[in-house]
């Protein structure tokens, strides 16, 4: 619809251009995936404010500058496999999709799951692989990875990740407490050289499993 691409172009110059992103691959992949279908109807006029928001299950879809910063991280340049552990609505598997060649995503709730692959399925984004399961271990079976990326905060780096990611290849995951944490790129450099860098400070909603936090009741 007419009105939610202004809005799109709006969220792309005002959140993610004006703010620093340079990699003109995530621009263009964030002016075309539709953001507003991977949130509840109710919420589709605020798909495209300057926040996270809501996708039920206590979880949220995040904000747009930190889709735009995390997938600029993993410097995608179209020929990779990627793994993003917490696909919650789907939209940055979507948004990777469109950056890389192969998109594996592991989520632990079933209703997240579902739904992410039915609007993954209608937006044209079949090629996403989605499986329900506890990411902490990341997916062995589909490894090694060019890119990981880890969209809930860890209270630190679990070394499965770093196990299954190819020389040269990336893992951008936040690491700190359950409130706030530190966005993190670990670059491995030779089979057992890697090198970390701090992005900047986020908050994102757990990430749990035998790896990560333990689930509040
Ligand atoms: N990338 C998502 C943001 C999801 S929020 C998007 O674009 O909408 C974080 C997601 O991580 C939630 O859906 C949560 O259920 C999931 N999650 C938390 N811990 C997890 C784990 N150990 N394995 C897989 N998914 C996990």
């Amino acid at each position: 619809m007419r009105s939610f691409s202004i809005a799109r172009r709006r969220m792309v110059d005002e959140q993610v251009v004006a703010r620093g992103i340079v990699d003109q691959r995530v621009i263009d992949a964030m002016l075309k995936v539709p953001r507003h279908k991977f949130v509840e109807q109710a919420l589709e006029g605020k798909a495209y404010q300057d926040a996270p928001l809501p996708i039920g299950e206590k979880q949220t879809i995040s904000q747009p500058y930190m889709v735009a910063v995390m997938s600029e991280a993993l410097a995608l340049a179209g020929s990779e496999t990627v793994l993003e552990i917490g696909t919650g609505s789907g939209y940055q598997a979507a948004v990777l999709a469109l950056l890389a060649d192969r998109v594996f995503s592991l989520e632990r709730i079933p209703f997240l799951a579902r739904r992410a692959r039915i609007v993954l399925d209608e937006c044209g984004f079949g090629k996403v692989n989605i499986r329900l399961a506890d990411g902490t271990q990341g997916w062995q079976e589909m490894a090694p990875f060019d890119a990981i990326l880890v969209t809930a905060g860890a209270p630190e780096v679990p070394q499965y990740y770093l196990d299954q990611l190819t020389v040269g290849g990336r893992l951008v995951i936040p690491v700190g407490d359950r409130e706030s944490q530190l966005l993190l790129r670990v670059t491995r450099t030779g089979e057992n050289e890697y090198q970390e860098e701090q992005l900047l400070g986020c908050r994102f909603v757990p990430l749990i499993g035998n790896h990560g936090w333990q689930e509040r009741s």
